[in-house]
């Protein structure tokens, strides 16, 4: 009797979804069925590595890696409705869910990478791994083999009983940061009673904000947080105090001393994190992390970064005096604040690129930037069409089901998209998927893609910042790398890359949303038809390089900010929850990024990417993978732009290959010679002005 039979067949988990690519049976799937199906599929991925470390046969690939590979099935499809839905579509069920199995989850994991059995059986096959002739499975073996060293495998057991105490508690720790920062950011809602206040928004957000207040019962407006500091709404809004009051209530996320903070939290987590890398041989936790990367070392991240502050910083000083000037001529005296920098930027940039956005949003309707842009480039580079399968049920009413097929007709996957904010879902804008591509276990992706754009008024259509369309064409890079996953290793599928290459793809594909062949075709006005006028097309474009040293610093201290609180040593006293402000500030004045008007993109408080999710001591990959990108976007421009030629090319060595190769031996296949750095500069606005 295997441990799955266990489970009720009524489960809708219990065997793979007969719908189309195995799609979840999402309108089968209540609550009660996830901790039953966590507990069975636990139980049956043990006793299927139990059996690989029991055969008898002699190790090799067919014996240990295949049968590895194969197992947690059962365990796969349940966690990934799960972890989409609790990011998607949090309920006070899932949430009590998520605090059970995820102690359960870690204890699991940590019970297979350190399995003794299982060890020697792949450091067997490690040893002798260069008669693996398959590019591919050489890699997998290697990477089995490393995180199992990793995750401690090879320490004494005193060891590895800490280690898996310290897993737990981060777990733990992880959960309880994304959901106080939640409850936080929820709480800090800035409510304004008089809609005179929020002048220059947009008519869309007003009626957005006004619906927030409305869905929570208070009179007004009610002007919801969003990820990053710096509040999209801080563009538009004329009044200088409610700009004060968005800006404040966005950096005192996580720091009010109330049930929500979350300084607590993250202090422990870079106390644990450093004991781990200790434990595992490391001097930090920057060291083990950047360690499996394509950086490989912190001094080169290091680099990286400290040799972008100085032309950055240089390049926002001049913007800051222009803005400044402006401040004051608004009748306005003293210093610049970070609550007027995005205001006053957006001037300039409407009177130098005629980036006006109110005029300009009715050319960005959601429907046509998804049609005649995204999916348009997709087609034009890899042959893809994508088709809407209103018989197929996403997780929410407002997910879509679209199939993907490739040029011959075959189906290729599909992606559910999931274009609103919602109360339940978390910030920011992602992808993930329910299932990866596999040849081995004859799998094709379904890919999910999140955004958080404000529902428009009832009736009337989703009109898009063109921050908006630039998050949506580099959200959709990495659903086409899941989707053109064509790998045998479901560990190797798609986005399975070392995490510093993972955001390449993905800003690649943001190139195409600035192309003028292209944004003819999607750029048209929702209620007349016409296409963007050809002198806002070219400010568009142009517009798209204004602000580079704002961002840079921006994007540096948050890098800066991750990388100190991963290179603190376990010897060192840890950091105390009081001394987080403190920290915070001597290291950007290490780095010449103390600067008043421009904070880091994310405070320590509120970075999820780092204290909730799997960035740490990696938000650098942003960087990394931009150095790529931006020499990759001048290949694709030398080649001629959109066509099939070169998408097949960057299609077959990179999209496709997963993390099958090694993502730097691809990149140079695909350029004919090593990545360079100037092209990141120039695009940045950082080489020296002549
Ligand atoms: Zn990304």
């Amino acid at each position: 009797m295997t441990p799955q039979s266990s489970l009720d067949p009524v489960n809708p988990f219990a065997r793979k979804s007969d719908l189309p690519y195995g799609l979840p049976p999402f309108t089968r799937i209540r609550e009660e069925h996830f901790l039953p199906a966590f507990r069975a599929g636990m139980a049956a991925q043990a006793a299927e590595v139990a059996a690989v470390v029991a055969d008898q046969r002699a190790v090799s690939p067919a014996t240990v890696l295949d049968p590895l590979e194969s197992s947690g099935a059962l365990l796969g499809r349940v966690s990934r409705v799960f972890f989409n839905l609790s990011a998607a579509s949090m309920t006070e069920g899932l949430r009590q869910i998520e605090d059970e199995v995820n102690p359960l989850l870690t204890a699991h994991r940590d019970a297979i990478t350190m399995d003794a059995g299982l060890f020697a059986k792949i450091s067997a096959l490690y040893a002798d791994r260069d008669a693996i002739e398959d590019e591919e499975t050489r890699r997998l073996l290697e990477r089995h083999h490393d995180e199992m060293v990793r995750s401690g495998a090879a320490l004494p057991a005193a060891d590895q009983a800490r280690l898996r105490e310290i897993n737990a508690e981060l777990a733990q720790l992880a959960a309880t940061f994304r959901e106080n920062l939640r409850a936080d950011a929820n709480d800090l809602a800035v409510h304004v009673e008089d809609g005179a206040r929020l002048e220059g928004l947009p008519n869309d957000e007003i009626a957005a904000a006004k619906a927030a207040a409305q869905s929570r019962g208070v009179r007004g407006y009610l002007l919801t947080l969003r990820l990053p500091t710096v509040q999209p709404a801080l563009t538009a809004l004329k009044d200088r105090q409610v700009r004060r009051g968005l800006y404040l209530a966005s950096v005192t996320r996580g720091r009010r001393g109330n049930v929500y903070d979350t300084r607590p939290t993250l202090t422990r987590q870079a106390a644990l994190r450093a004991e781990r890398a200790r434990l595992l041989g490391f001097d930090s936790h920057a060291d083990y992390a950047v360690a499996d990367q394509t950086a490989k070392q912190v001094d080169s991240v290091m680099q990286l970064l400290t040799g972008l502050v100085g032309p950055a910083v240089e390049n926002t000083r001049r913007d800051q005096a222009e803005l400044t000037a402006r401040l004051h001529a608004d009748g306005f005296e003293g210093e610049l604040q970070p609550w007027d920098w995005a205001y006053y930027a957006e001037q300039v940039a409407q009177e130098r690129f005629a980036r006006d956005s109110a005029w300009l949003r009715p050319y960005f309707e959601l429907d046509s930037v998804l049609r005649n842009g995204i999916f348009a480039a997709a087609e034009g580079l890899y042959g893809l069409h994508f088709v809407r399968r209103d018989d197929l049920a996403g997780y929410e009413e407002e997910v879509d089901v679209y199939e993907v097929f490739s040029d011959s007709g075959a189906g290729l996957g599909l992606v559910l998209t999931d274009w609103y904010t919602r109360d339940a879902k978390r910030g920011g804008a992602w992808m993930s998927s329910f299932a990866d591509q596999s040849r081995l276990l004859g799998q094709a992706p379904v890919i999910v893609i999140n955004l958080n754009l404000s529902h428009p008024p009832t009736g009337a259509p989703t009109l898009l910042t063109l921050d908006e369309v630039r998050t949506a064409f580099h959200e959709f890079g990495h659903v086409l790398h899941g989707l053109l996953s064509d790998v045998r290793y479901p560990a190797l599928s798609g986005t399975e890359v070392p995490r510093d290459c993972v955001e390449f793809p993905s800003q690649v594909n943001e190139m195409w949303a600035w192309q003028p062949e292209l944004l003819r075709r999607y750029a048209v006005h929702h209620e007349t038809g016409k296409p963007l006028p050809e002198s806002a097309l070219d400010s568009v474009i142009s517009a798209q390089s204004y602000g580079q040293g704002f961002a840079t610093v921006e994007m540096l201290g948050a890098c800066l900010l991750d990388q100190a609180w991963h290179q603190l040593r376990a010897d060192q006293p840890p950091i105390t929850p009081e001394q987080v402000e403190e920290f915070e500030w001597q290291v950007l004045a290490r780095h010449g990024l103390d600067l008043p008007a421009v904070a880091p993109r994310y405070g320590s408080t509120y970075f999820e990417h780092i204290f909730g999710g799997g960035y740490s001591a990696g938000y650098y990959s942003y960087l990394w993978s931009e150095v790529l990108d931006a020499d990759t976007e001048e290949w694709f421009l030398r080649q001629g732009g959109l066509n099939r030629r070169s998408g097949q090319k960057f299609r077959d060595e990179l999209l496709s290959r997963g993390g099958g190769v090694d993502p730097m031996a691809a990149v140079e296949k695909v350029l004919g010679r090593p990545p360079r750095l100037e092209p990141l500069l120039e695009r940045r606005g950082l080489l020296p002005v002549e």
